[in-house]
C-alpha cells in the first residue's frame, strides 16, 4: 500500500470513528494497571490466550447444532504474530468474534462485578496476575502496551476496529478496508518501549509453555528463520524468494574478482505450532506430575495459586467419563454472589468442549469445585435444556458428588490443609447438609466446631461422640453470634457442671444445617437453649428435693407470668441454669435467639412468619439463685408490689441479653436501671424530679403492647 493511500484510509477511519468514554470504574483500573509498576507483567499473554481460547469454545459449541456457522472460517486456531518492524505483537484468534456491540459494551462502557473488587484486592498488596479470576483480564494488555487494537469479525454483523491508548476514552470504528478476518478477534498491542522482549520468539514459546500449555487449540507462532546463501550474480537478478520470505542483500563482496560470488541472507516465515494438546484427563493418574495438574489448573482457573486437592478418575462399564476435579486454596470473592449461579465444571463430550456452567452437573453447594468432566456417551449437540433432563448427566452427577465427598476425606487426612479448606469452604459443607439428604450424613463427618472441651482446636462430631459421658444421650449444641457470645451463656451452666460438652454453632447457617441435620451417629442433636433440655440423671432423693422446690416456686411463676405479659409464653423453673437467676428458651419449633438475631438481618423477610416464629420465648427461672429466692418472699407478701414488677422486669431484659436476643427499646431498660440505682443509692424521686420527669411510669410497663422485645 502506498504511504499517501494509508494516510487517506486513516483520515476516512478517524472521520467514522465514533468515540466512547471508558465506564468510571475501568478508567481507575487502567490508570492502576499502566501507572503502577508490577514485576509479573508476562501474564498478559496467557490472560488474552485465554479469551481466545473462550471465544473458540463459543463458536464450536454454536457449531454442534448449526455447522453453517463455521462457513466464514472452518479453521478453529490461535495465532500469534510478533512483529520487529512495527513493535506490536498480534494474538489473533478464529473464534466467535464480537459485534460492535460487543465490543462497546465488553471492552469498555459495562464494568464486571470484579473490576472494583480487583482493584481493591491490588491495593491491599494482591498480585496482578489475578486479574483473570476478576474477569477483567483483558485490560492487562495495557501492562505491556501503550495502544491496543482490537479487530474483531462475529458472524453477525461487519468487521469492527476497537482503538485505545486508555486515557480516559477508545474509538469504534467499521473496517472497510483492512485485511478481512472472515470471523473471530486480532489483538494487536503496541509494545512499550521497555517491553520488547515479548516480540522475541523464545520469550513466546516459554510463556505459552508455562501458561498456556492446556489450550485445546493450536497455537501457532509466526517464526521467522534465517538461512544463509551463496548464489552466483546471475541468479541474483531473478533471486528466488519463498512465498512468505523476504530477500536481503548482504555481504557484497567487495573484490572484483569474485563479484560473480553473492552471499545473501534469505529470511522465510512459517507458522510453528507451539503446544501440545493432548488432553490431561486423557492420560493416566500415574503418569502425570504434581506440577502437571498444577499447571493444569492454573489454566483451567486463573487461579495464580496451586490447587489445594486434586481428583483424576475415570468411570467405566456402561457409561464412560473421565473426569479430573479440583479444590482450590481459597474461596472466590463472589462465592455466594446469588446473582452468578456458580458451577465450575466444564462439561466435555468426547474430547469436545460443550459448556460451561452446565447446570445439573454438579450441585449448588459444590459450586466451589473445579474442573473437567468428558462423557463418551452424552450426544454431541445436546442443548442446555435436553441436558437437563438427561438421565446420564444424573449418573454422572451422583459420582462428582460421592468423588467430592471423597477428596474432601482425603484433604481432612492433613490438618492443616483441612483447616484451610474449612475456613473456605465450610458454608458450603453446612449448605449440602442443608440441602442434599442423600449425603447429609457423610457431610455430617466433614463438621468441625468449636466447643466447651475443644479449646483453640475444632472437633468433629465423630470425636465429640468419643467424648461422651456415661449416661449421656444426646449431643447438645448452642447456636450464636460468636465464641465469645456463647462460651459463657447461661444455657450452658447445667451442662457444663455435668461434663457434658456443648458444640458451639456460630455460622449463621450452623441454624438451618443443625435444622436439617437433626442426629448424628444415631444420637439427637439437642440444642442447649430450646425448651426441653431435660438432663434426668438425679436420684430419687435429689428428685424429690426438686419437686418440692418447684412447687414453693410456682405462685411466683404465675406472679411473674402476669407481669410480664404477652412478652413471654410462659414462665417455669428450670432444670438447666445453675449460676444465673434466669434465662429465656425459645420453643423447639421456633427460632433461636440467634436465628431471631439472622431474620432480623434479613429485610426481605416474610414478617408473619416471624412473628410467628419468635414470638414463643418461655422464662425459666433458677429456685437456687439467691435473687430468685428474695423474690419470692416478696411477691408472697405482696404481688402488687410496685419494686416487685420492676425486679420482674429487669430481669426479663437483662435475660433478653445474656440469651442472645436483642433490646428493641434500650430506653426503658436504662430507665429502670437508673431507677434501680437511685433506689440503691437512696435518691429520693422527688428531689431530682426535673430529670425524672419523662421517664416511664414503671409500673404501667407491664399493660403495654410489650415494648421489649417486640417483633413485628
Ligand atoms: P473475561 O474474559 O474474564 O470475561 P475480559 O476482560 O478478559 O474478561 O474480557 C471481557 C469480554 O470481552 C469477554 O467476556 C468477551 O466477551 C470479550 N472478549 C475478550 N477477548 C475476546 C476475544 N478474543 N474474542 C471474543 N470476545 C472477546
Amino acid at each position: 500500500m502506498l504511504v499517501e493511500e494509508s494516510v487517506v484510509m486513516a483520515d476516512v477511519q478517524m472521520a467514522d470513528a465514533e468515540t466512547f468514554a471508558f465506564q468510571a470504574e475501568i478508567n481507575q483500573l487502567l490508570s492502576l494497571i499502566i501507572n503502577t509498576f508490577y514485576t509479573n507483567k508476562e501474564i498478559f499473554l496467557r490472560e488474552l490466550i485465554s479469551n481466545s481460547s473462550d471465544a473458540l469454545d463459543k463458536i464450536r459449541f454454536e457449531s454442534l447444532t448449526d455447522k453453517s456457522k463455521l462457513d466464514a472460517q472452518p479453521e478453529l486456531f490461535i495465532k500469534i504474530v510478533p512483529d520487529k518492524v512495527n513493535k506490536t505483537l498480534s494474538i489473533i484468534d478464529s473464534g466467535i468474534g464480537m459485534t460492535k456491540a460487543d465490543l462497546v459494551n465488553n471492552l469498555g462502557t459495562i464494568a464486571r462485578s470484579g473490576t472494583k473488587e480487583f482493584m481493591e484486592a491490588l491495593q491491599a498488596g494482591a498480585d496482578v496476575s489475578m486479574i483473570g479470576q476478576f474477569g477483567v483480564g483483558f485490560y492487562s494488555a495495557y501492562l505491556v502496551a501503550e495502544k491496543v487494537i482490537v479487530t474483531t469479525k462475529h458472524n453477525d454483523d461487519e468487521q469492527y476496529i476497537w482503538e485505545s491508548q486508555a486515557g480516559g476514552s477508545f474509538t469504534v470504528t467499521r473496517d472497510v478496508n483492512g485485511e478481512q478476518l472472515g470471523r473471530g478477534t486480532k489483538i494487536t498491542l503496541f509494545l512499550k518501549e521497555d517491553q520488547l522482549e515479548y516480540m522475541e520468539e523464545r520469550r513466546i514459546k516459554d510463556l505459552v509453555k508455562k501458561h498456556s500449555e492446556f489450550i485445546s487449540y493450536p497455537i501457532y507462532l509466526w517464526t521467522e528463520k534465517t538461512t544463509e546463501k551463496e548464489i552466483s550474480d546471475d541468479e541474483d537478478d531473478a533471486p528466488k524468494k519463498e512465498e512468505e520470505g523476504d530477500v536481503e542483500e548482504v555481504d557484497e563482496e567487495k573484490d572484483k574478482d569474485t563479484k560473480k560470488k553473492k552471499k545473501i541472507k534469505e529470511v522465510s516465515h512459517e507458522w510453528q505450532l507451539i503446544n501440545k494438546q493432548k488432553p490431561i484427563w486423557l492420560r493416566k493418574p500415574e503418569e502425570i506430575t504434581k506440577e502437571e495438574y498444577a499447571s493444569f489448573y492454573k489454566s483451567l482457573t486463573n487461579d495464580w495459586e496451586d490447587h489445594l486437592s486434586v481428583k483424576h478418575f475415570s468411570v467405566e462399564g456402561q457409561l464412560e467419563f473421565k473426569v479430573i476435579l479440583f479444590v482450590p486454596k481459597r474461596a472466590p470473592f463472589d462465592l455466594f454472589d446469588t446473582r452468578k449461579k456458580m458451577n465450575n465444571i466444564k462439561l466435555y463430550v468426547r474430547r469436545v468442549f460443550i459448556m460451561d456452567n452446565c447446570e445439573g452437573l454438579i450441585p449448588e453447594y459444590l459450586g466451589f469445585v473445579k474442573g473437567v468432566v468428558d462423557s463418551d456417551d452424552l450426544p454431541l449437540n445436546i442443548s442446555r435444556e435436553m441436558l437437563q433432563q438427561n438421565k446420564i448427566l444424573k449418573v454422572i452427577r451422583k459420582n462428582l458428588v460421592k468423588k467430592c465427598i471423597d477428596m474432601f476425606n482425603e484433604i481432612a487426612e492433613n490438618k492443616e490443609d483441612y483447616t484451610k479448606f474449612y475456613e473456605a469452604f465450610s458454608k458450603n459443607l453446612k449448605l449440602g447438609i442443608h440441602e442434599d439428604s442423600q449425603n447429609r450424613a457423610k457431610l455430617a463427618d466433614l463438621l468441625r466446631y468449636h466447643s466447651t472441651k475443644s479449646g483453640e482446636e475444632l472437633t468433629s462430631l465423630k470425636d465429640y461422640v468419643t467424648r461422651m459421658k456415661e449416661g449421656q444421650k444426646d449431643i447438645y449444641y448452642i447456636t450464636g453470634e460468636s465464641k465469645k457470645a456463647v462460651e459463657n451463656s447461661p444455657f450452658l451452666e447445667r451442662l457444663k457442671k455435668k461434663g457434658y460438652e456443648v458444640l458451639f454453632m456460630i455460622d449463621a447457617i450452623d441454624e438451618y444445617a443443625v435444622g436439617q441435620l437433626k442426629e448424628y451417629d444415631g444420637k439427637k442433636l439437642v440444642s442447649a437453649t430450646k425448651e426441653g433440655l431435660k438432663l434426668d440423671d438425679e436420684s430419687e432423693e435429689e428428685k424429690k428435693k426438686k419437686e418440692e422446690k418447684k412447687k414453693s416456686f410456682e405462685s411466683l411463676c404465675k406472679t411473674m407470668k402476669e407481669i410480664l405479659g404477652d412478652r413471654v409464653e410462659k414462665v417455669v423453673v428450670s432444670d438447666r441454669i445453675v449460676d444465673s437467676p434466669c434465662c429465656l428458651v425459645t420453643g423447639e419449633y421456633g427460632w433461636t435467639a440467634n436465628m431471631e438475631r439472622i431474620m432480623k438481618a434479613q429485610t426481605l423477610r416474610d414478617s408473619s412468619m416471624s412473628s410467628y416464629m419468635s414470638s414463643k420465648k418461655t422464662m425459666e427461672i433458677n429456685p437456687d439463685n439467691g435473687i430468685m429466692e428474695e423474690l419470692r418472699k416478696s411477691a408472697e407478701a405482696d404481688k402488687n408490689d410496685k419494686s416487685v414488677k420492676d425486679l420482674v422486669l429487669l430481669l426479663f431484659e437483662t435475660a433478653l441479653l445474656t440469651s442472645g436476643f436483642s433490646l428493641d427499646d434500650p430506653n426503658t431498660f436504662a430507665a429502670r436501671i437508673h431507677r434501680m440505682l437511685k433506689l440503691g443509692l437512696s435518691i429520693d424521686e422527688e428531689e431530682v424530679g426535673g430529670e425524672d420527669a419523662d421517664m416511664p411510669a414503671l409500673e404501667e410497663d407491664g399493660n403495654e403492647e410489650s415494648n421489649m422485645e417486640e417483633v413485628d
